[in-house]
């Protein structure tokens, strides 16, 4: 077969990051994530998987894959036909955990997707460091998924193992597209760093049956996903092939989607009392794309789909669709994000409530929906390199996403809180979904190996390129290739975020032809920075960017600093959980209070923000040295020793206390306890509209 990855230079597919190989970070931070990702996370979730981590909940993704392996086998050989299908559930659990029967489905209706997440991980830590063992391993899971393969390229176990005649009947609920999206990321990838193409191959195969399958003629299924993922996925696919029967699949799904009447009441089979009701909100198919303004619905499929609009706006130049993706970006960010870039406000349906309604002990904030915010506005940047896109990208990234997996890479959140009282956890039905420490796998397994492979493709979030300017969204470390009109010319950055406001820029070749660098200025930093050694380069700013243009010579090298001192932030007055309160942060990270360092009744701190914050640098952690926040302030004691319930109002005692701060992303790694991001607050903790009397 002809070669499936194309390497061209196409004029609409301009500002890109670049290619892998061509993209190496060497920050010290990602640096060390970046190994934990590879030294421990996966091949701990490669045991996950396969179900031999003793303890944890059981996965049963390979041994899903092996079973279909089998049967697709038995099928070719004419020793066994097809069940007919039987629909099994959400999710099947075997009777006894420890033995599952070899040739069933076990599960939820998406384990599929794990081995594929944890194969695009794979890839990108083989980009960064090759590792025959682990390729061996990979290459291994790869001929297992081939196996599972059918002979017209359908690809989900779960319909091989329950009823290939049930395929495609529930787009709604089960998630052979979402599936498919996940091999598709994971097979673009690992062509892309190994240069093998078997997986995608198969991959191009299952897409060519869905291109088939969904088509516009009269025997198409007019359908489209229930959990986006597909859509970005075909666009990734047609990036990577040039074939744009997926590009055009991908809009077919997306044009499709929230049109009336509605795909999910045909192949639910009913007829609704109230049709012109907007419903299926919860998968964002309530309305066309182009007509949802508001952020609604299940978080983590909401970041896919508006992902997935924001590469169709860029390859279109679709311009109603992209002011859909814009006020989808604000309203989410603007009104719906928590201060640490986590997104989804209820454990109802995972999902996005009403504006300004972001309750700190019973968010979901899930890993997942981070990492989708994140694909989102990597996205609008590609379009529009606005800062305010790529500070919420790094607001998530430092805060809401890594504290997703603990500080040895072994446990992990799917529900990322503000606020946590272990005793609430377990007492209190409304906070059942929070877990005061992180959990060693979950049956449903959608965020670590999401975790990994954000971890292990940060560069490509952190620069992007156009012809003749490189923009650096993220102040990460790292070396670029950037390809000019006369030749190829190395750029090296250094770093010492996020702990320090210093960025530096190199470049070692020299570069004959003038280039620009657009550097991000962070919204934290509040336009104090300084910029050393650019005196001689043509500049501006524009969006939040400080853009700089010469011809750089081996001799320029550039030293920007940021200031990073500690601050106290305040929400919008209409976030009625924080009124009174303030969060502490410095630079891109956010602070957060624990009851290892405080004490116990965390709710009764009060901090005095007219006093000065400390910053000292303190081992945390083994092999985690991090800046620690000291503030001052006050703690509100109890005048008896068994005070009644309530009592006649007097002015509380209070004494004096300091508290400490550190960065929530490592929170819950020492022992389990409190722990508050938004703490009250006496002084300046004015809000947006105050009058002043
Ligand atoms: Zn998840």
């Amino acid at each position: 077969m002809e070669n499936r990855l194309q390497q061209r230079p196409d004029p609409v597919l301009q500002n890109e990051p670049f290619a892998m190989q061509n993209a190496r970070v060497t920050d010290a931070f990602w640096r060390e994530k970046m190994r934990l990702v590879r030294n421990t996370v996966l091949p701990h979730q490669w045991k996950l998987l396969n179900d031999a981590v003793p303890g944890a909940a059981k996965s049963y993704c390979i041994h899903n894959f092996r079973a279909a392996a089998k049967a697709t086998a038995r099928r070719k050989n004419g020793q066994e036909a097809a069940p007919h299908y039987t629909d099994r559930g959400f999710e099947v659990l075997p009777d006894e955990p420890d033995a599952p029967l070899p040739d069933r489905f076990y599960g939820f209706v998406f384990q599929d997707s794990d081995l594929y997440k944890w194969l695009e991980a794979v890839a990108y830590a083989l980009a960064d460091e090759p590792n025959e063992a682990l390729e061996a391993q990979a290459d291994a899971a790869i001929d297992l998924v081939c196996q599972a393969q059918q002979a017209d390229g359908y690809l989900d176990t779960y319909y091989i193992l329950n009823g290939l005649d049930g395929a495609f009947t529930n787009l709604k609920d089960h998630h052979e597209l979402y599936c498919f999206g996940h091999l598709a990321e994971a097979a673009v990838a690992y062509a892309q760093v190994t240069g093998k193409t078997k997986l995608l191959e198969a991959t191009c195969r299952w897409a060519d049956l869905l291109d088939a399958r969904f088509s516009d003629s009269p025997d198409g299924c007019q359908g489209y996903p229930g959990h986006p993922e597909a859509e970005l996925a075909l666009f990734r696919l047609f990036a990577a092939t040039g074939c744009a029967r997926y590009r055009d699949l991908a809009l077919r799904f997306l044009n499709r989607r929230g049109q009336r009447p509605y795909y999910f009441d045909k192949e639910r089979g009913c007829t609704p009392a109230a049709p012109e009701e907007p419903r299926y909100i919860y998968y964002q198919a309530h309305l066309p794309v182009r007509e949802q303004h508001e952020a609604v619905g299940h978080a983590v499929r909401a970041m896919y789909l508006y992902s997935g609009m924001a590469d169709a706006a860029r390859l279109t130049g679709d311009e109603t669709l992209l002011g859909a993706c814009r006020v989808l970006f604000e309203d989410v960010t603007a009104r719906k994000m928590y201060v640490t870039g986590g997104v989804g406000s209820t454990a109802d349906g995972e999902a996005f409530t009403f504006a300004y309604d972001l309750p700190n002990d019973t968010a979901y904030a899930e890993t997942c929906a981070a990492a989708g915010l994140v694909f989102f506005a990597r996205r609008m940047l590609q379009i529009e390199p606005r800062a305010a896109y790529a500070d919420v990208m790094e607001r998530v990234l430092y805060n809401g996403l890594l504290s997703g997996m603990s500080a040895d890479g072994k446990r992990f959140f799917y529900v990322n809180p503000l606020e946590v009282d272990p005793a609430a956890c377990t007492g209190d039905p409304r906070k059942r979904h929070v877990h005061p420490v992180r959990q060693a796998w979950f049956g449903c397994a959608c965020c670590p190996p999401n975790l990994a492979r954000m971890i292990g493709s940060v560069g490509q979030y952190a620069w992007t390129k156009t012809q003749d300017t490189l923009f650096v969204h993220l102040h990460i470390g790292g070396e670029v290739l950037l390809q000019t009109r006369s030749g190829k010319s190395h750029v090296l950055m250094e770093s010492e975020f996020p702990w320090e406001g210093n960025f530096s820029v190199r470049f070692p070749d020299g570069c004959s032809d003038v280039f620009t660098l657009a550097v991000r200025i962070p919204a934290w930093c509040a336009g104090q920075y300084t910029v050393e050694g650019a005196e001689n380069a043509k500049w501006w700013v524009r969006d939040g960017y400080l853009y700089l243009q010469k011809a750089w010579s081996v001799q320029d090298a550039l030293q920007f600093n940021f200031a990073m001192h500690p601050q106290f932030v305040r929400s919008d007055a209409r976030v009625r959980e924080n009124i009174g309160k303030v969060a502490l942060a410095r630079g891109p990270l956010v602070y957060c209070m624990e009851e290892a360092d405080n004490g116990e009744a965390l709710h009764l701190c009060t901090l005095d923000t007219a006093a000065g914050v400390d910053v000292s640098w303190e081992t945390l952690l083994p092999h985690t040295r991090v800046p620690v926040l000291t503030a001052s302030g006050f703690r509100i004691c109890s005048p008896e020793a068994a005070p009644p319930l309530y009592a006649p109002a007097v002015p509380p005692k209070r004494e004096n206390a300091r508290y400490r701060f550190i960065p929530y992303y490592l929170w819950a790694n020492r022992t389990a306890g409190e722990m508050q991001v938004w703490t009250r607050a006496e002084g300046n903790t004015g809000f947006a509209g105050e009058k002043k009397c």
